[in-house]
């Protein structure tokens, strides 16, 4: 398959292209969305899907497909969302074309932070998200830090380490502290994902930055 980012040999592959048996429902569930052709398909009604495996901090690479919705508009027109950790949601939406993009527009953190700029393509094309995730955790000085994000879609730069807010709406709890699932929403359309992957980043040191 011609991706626009090969996983690198120490990646761990999400979606191993065949099934989602290593994916569930939020509830635990065997995961109802559909794999066929190495391309995983939200299958809109059966909710959202997320990994067995949690995470802390890691760079996370995917790919998706929106898909040609020529009438609806803003929120309705190719929903989804990259959730990290299953707490923090990258937008997933059609916002091609839109000259500001909005907090609620593709690759924000939604209703927290815009994108820089607008790194759309196009429905029916391959698009990438290649995100550094840094989990919260407890300061020296006993206070929480929130999550930092810096992202890439298409390539671009829609995230310069920014420090969230706290969870996004949806999270699947609030256990912040706790490593977490990569979960991807059904929003009732009819998005495609494909070479899923992530590189768990190293917990030591990561307090110096
Ligand atoms: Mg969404």
């Amino acid at each position: 398959m011609d991706y626009i980012l090969a996983p690198p040999s120490n990646a761990v592959k999400l979606f191993n292209e065949k099934d989602l048996s290593n994916w569930t429902t939020r509830s635990g569930d065997k995961a109802g969305w559909e794999a066929k052709d190495g391309i995983m398909h939200v299958v809109p009604g059966k909710g959202d899907v997320m990994t067995k495996e949690r995470f802390t901090d890691f760079y996370l690479h995917l790919e998706w497909m929106e898909p040609d919705m020529p009438d609806a508009k803003g929120q309705a027109k190719g929903n989804s969302g990259v959730f990290l950790q299953g707490r923090y949601e990258i937008q997933v939406l059609d916002s091609y074309g839109i000259p500001v993009p909005g907090k609620g527009d593709c690759g924000a953190v939604y209703n927290q932070y815009a994108t820089l700029v607008n790194a759309c393509k196009p429905p029916l094309q391959w698009q990438a998200y290649d995100i550094v995730f840094r989990a919260p955790r407890m300061g020296a000085d006993g206070k929480l830090e929130n999550a930092r994000v810096t992202a890439f879609q298409n390539g671009m730069v829609i995230h310069n380490n920014i420090i969230l807010e706290g969870l996004t709406g949806g999270p699947i709890e609030d256990k912040v502290l706790e490593p977490g699932p990569l979960l991807l929403q059904d929003h009732g359309n009819l998005i495609k994902y494909r070479n899923i992957w992530l590189v768990e980043l190293p917990l030591k040191g990561s307090d110096q930055y």
